[in-house]
């Protein structure tokens, strides 16, 4: 194999992936090096097993509901093992697809810790690889408090490692990898609590989609204590917090945050600067303070989801070797969707966001029981929520939870994305019946 390179990504996630992969479509010759597997966070250990259990659960919700249809079903058995082996098989073919992928793109591939040396150069296993362009994208990882018996409790990395379904789980964290798992575990059987330090679910979120979620996640029987910090865990993974004891979990997951995977990787052989949690500094075009590295995905703190990550990669090489001059990603309006049971699609400003921000704010809101619940005991909330802006009412923010949320945001967030009008929400027709129509339809 060569030794020099167009362009070096360091992290075979969805960013280094992007980046390499546009950039060797434009002829350039590339190499990435990856010290786990390649497909990153969002392969191996995020999205797609995420999105697997999340359909798991989702299929035993709907065996549940089925009896108000006129079913008369019952679960007979609940097999995790075959669910896990399902969901490994699935990954492990996709692992295998970029093999031949990165081989047919002429993408030279190297198994291994990649160091940098300096601003060209890279050590793997020893060797030392130079390149114009370096593109940092090591990721993050789970962060575990620094408190005593944190090791008695496992990750979301743990989490897809279980190789039985817990009957009592302590989920500490209430983002939305917190949430999400919770949501897992209690549709598919488990005794879950949620310990949240703040007073809300999802910081950050629009308050209708915060409450909506807390009640239904009451309602069907996941505790949540807020304003809990945790001192300390016993061996017998008691939970020691500012509210007291609690104990009697099979596992405790914590979903506190995620650190990037910066600290050895060289960045003071080239001079790369992070903030002080580690994340490196970038411009809106992914560059470091070093002319020729750039940045990309989770490592660099920004909206850490994998479409970001790919969307600035492929953008970057647009404009490295494209003449594309000013591609870059635009960190604003990015829709994104929690996997909570029922899930949340969201896009845009809150409405405390926008009341801070415009003098002149509409807000339309719906709240139902959606007819997908209608014959079901297992009901559940639908919430939409339109924010308005000025006098031509510009929706600056739509937040949606309920059945089909996940898939309903895509479409309104393109509409969003070219500053649509609440007029023009109103001007498009309704598909009925869907509790999308609602968004074209609110007073
Ligand atoms: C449980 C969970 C669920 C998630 N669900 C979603 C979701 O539903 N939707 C969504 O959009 N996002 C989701 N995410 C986030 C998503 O996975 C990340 O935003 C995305 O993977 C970031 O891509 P990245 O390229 O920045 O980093 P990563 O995908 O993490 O890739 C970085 C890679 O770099 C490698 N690496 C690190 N350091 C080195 C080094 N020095 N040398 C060699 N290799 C190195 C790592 O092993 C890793 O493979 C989820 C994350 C988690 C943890």
């Amino acid at each position: 194999m060569r030794k020099h390179y167009d362009m070096i990504a360091i992290g075979a996630g969805s960013g280094g992936l992007s980046a390499v992969e546009r950039a060797s479509e434009y002829g350039k010759k590339c190499a990435v090096v990856e010290v786990n597997q390649v497909g990153g966070t969002c392969v191996n250990v995020g999205c797609v097993p995420k999105k697997v259990m999340w359909f798991a659960a989702n299929a035993a919700q709907t065996i549940k509901n089925s009896n108000g249809f006129g079913f008369d079903i019952s679960i007979n058995d609940f097999s995790w093992t075959k669910l896990k082996d399902g969901r490994e098989n699935y990954i492990n073919g996709i692992n295998e697809w970029y093999d031949g992928y990165l081989e047919k793109l002429g993408i030279d591939y190297f198994h291994g810790f990649g160091k940098l040396i300096d601003k060209n150069t890279i050590s793997v296993n020893g060797e030392n690889l130079t390149a114009d362009t370096i593109v940092l994208s090591p990721g993050g990882e789970p962060s575990v408090p620094k408190i005593e018996g944190a090791k008695y409790g496992i990750t979301s990395d743990g989490f897809f490692e279980l190789n039985e379904l817990p009957k009592r789980v302590a989920v500490v964290g209430g983002g939305y990898i917190g949430v999400e798992l919770a949501g897992v575990l209690n549709s598919l059987g488990s005794e879950v609590s949620l310990f949240v330090r703040s007073q809300k679910l999802l910081n950050g979120f629009d308050e209708l989609i915060q409450s909506s979620l807390e009640n239904d996640y009451r309602e069907h029987g996941i505790k949540i204590e807020f304003g809990t910090s945790i001192d300390k865990i016993s061996k017998d993974k008691t939970l020691h917090t500012n509210k007291g004891d609690f104990s009697g979990y099979e596992q405790i997951i914590w979903t506190v945050g995620r650190d990037p995977l910066t600290q050895h990787l060289g960045l003071e052989n080239a001079g790369v600067k992070t903030d002080q949690r580690g994340f490196i500094l970038t411009n809106k075009f992914q560059k470091t303070n070093i002319g020729n590295i750039y940045a990309l995905g989770d490592a660099t703190g920004r909206a850490p989801l994998t479409p970001v990550a790919i969307a600035a990669g492929r953008r970057l090489s647009d404009r490295l070797y494209n003449n594309m001059k000013n591609r870059r990603l635009s960190y604003e309006n990015i829709p994104t969707v929690v996997f909570t049971h029922p899930p949340i699609g969201t896009i845009g400003m809150t409405e405390e966001e926008a009341r801070k921000k415009f003098k002149n704010v509409k807000v339309y809101q719906s709240q139902f029981t959606p007819m997908a619940d209608a014959l079901s005991d297992h009901k559940t909330t639908t919430a939409l929520k339109l924010v308005c802006v000025n006098n031509n009412e510009k929706v600056v923010g739509c937040h949606i939870m309920g059945h089909g949320a996940d898939e309903m945001l895509q479409g309104f967030a393109v509409a969003i994305k070219m500053g649509a009008t609440k007029k023009q929400f109103d001007d498009t027709v309704a598909i009925h019946p869907t509790s999308a129509e609602e968004l074209v339809t609110m007073r």
